[in-house]
């Protein structure tokens, strides 16, 4: 599968979308190199929470299908200790009617609160056991492994998508390019169904906590949830649709500080570690389909992952993968 060009696959993006998909591609044996605009640690991905689970993410079916996959993935992973990945109980509570999503069968454990065992004031409530990800670690872990595959991470941002399907900066363009650029793809492609939901979560050294805790009952951009990891807790947060800062707001977090405390008292003294901010990619549906260029070559896109890129990474990249003949 080659053209002159060095690598056979150039992926665009190495947020855990773009991660996930070089890894997928280099160990099944393509050459791949990967290009990004930022360092793994400074993207989306990093600010996530990460609990298993493929929220305001579309279409359904796909997306169940790509989640049963990331499920499988995460579970293994949790077996290495490098990859910052446990799997945790906890469970999500609502002070309105609500009940469990319709993916939801696929977690173990999965037990719904009859009227008697809701805490006080609340309407409706259920139990499970999920992969939890550390993201800072996980994107270390998948890094390394990139590393291991022989694949390198060019830190440079590309203006166009153009301009590496010609090979504009002289080299031989690659026959098969995957744009895993997250939110960008809105200017890129350029695609306006794509838009930020933008994410902020304050970081705490871990006070003890062991369950994930999710509240649902707050319509509108606030929720109130907690994700621990080993040494840490991912206390969030905010889901503000069509907000582009990706500064930490004080006032935000200090409000998102006051609702955990509410929910879980041991947070009100643990040490506040670091602010993070994330701007989901959120699209009525994934894009992930492949655009011909001519001559035999194919520019994938694998973008859109709004509040789920995490779950259902794994699904996408092998999806591509089996497309081209190695899955
Ligand atoms: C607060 C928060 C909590 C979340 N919780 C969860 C959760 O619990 N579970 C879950 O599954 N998901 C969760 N998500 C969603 C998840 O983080 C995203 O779906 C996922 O990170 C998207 O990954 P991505 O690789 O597509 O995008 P990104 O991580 O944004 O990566 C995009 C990449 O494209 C690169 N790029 C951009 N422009 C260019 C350019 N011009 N040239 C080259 N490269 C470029 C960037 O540098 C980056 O490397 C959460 C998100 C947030 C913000």
């Amino acid at each position: 599968m080659t053209n002159g060009s060095e690598v056979d696959v150039q992926v665009l993006g190495a947020g855990v979308v773009g991660l996930t998909t070089a890894i997928t591609l280099a160990e099944a044996g393509w050459r791949v190199s990967v290009r990004t605009a930022s360092p793994p640690g400074a993207t989306t991905s990093a600010a996530a929470g990460a609990v298993w689970g493929p929220v305001t993410v579309g279409p359904p079916g796909r997306c169940r299908d790509w989640a049963r996959t990331g499920l499988d993935v995460l579970r293994d992973l949790a077996r290495d200790p490098a990859a910052g990945i446990m799997t945790r109980s906890g469970q999500e509570l609502s002070r309105v009617p609500a009940s469990p999503p319709a993916w939801a069968d696929l977690l173990d454990e999965l037990h719904v609160y009859s009227e008697r065992e809701l805490p006080p004031g609340f309407a409706a409530g259920w139990r499970y056991r999920a992969p939890v990800v550390s993201m800072p670690v996980y994107l270390d872990y998948l890094v390394a492994r990139l590393e291991q595959a022989g694949v390198k991470i060019d830190v440079n941002p590309i203006t166009s998508l153009t301009e590496v399907a010609d090979g504009a900066d002289g080299a031989f363009p690659a026959p098969v390019i995957v744009n895993c650029t997250g939110v960008a793809a809105r200017q890129l492609v350029p695609d306006p169904a794509v838009h930020p939901i933008r994410g902020q979560v304050v970081i705490i050294a871990n006070p003890g906590i062991e369950e994930f805790y999710i509240d649902h009952s707050t319509p509108g951009t606030d929720l109130i949830y907690l994700f621990p990891h080993q040494d840490t807790v991912v206390l969030g947060g905010t889901m503000a649709d069509g907000d582009w800062d990706t500064e930490p707001r004080p006032a935000v977090a200090e409000r998102i500080l006051a609702g955990c405390a509410a929910a879980e008292p041991r947070v009100r003294d643990a040490p506040v570690v670091a602010h993070r901010v994330g701007l989901r990619p959120a699209r009525p549906e994934v894009r992930l389909e492949a655009e011909p260029l001519g001559d035999g070559r194919v520019l994938w896109h694998n973008y859109g992952h709004g509040g789920g890129g995490v779950t259902i990474s794994w699904g996408c990249a092998r999806e591509i993968a089996a497309e081209l003949g190695r899955g």
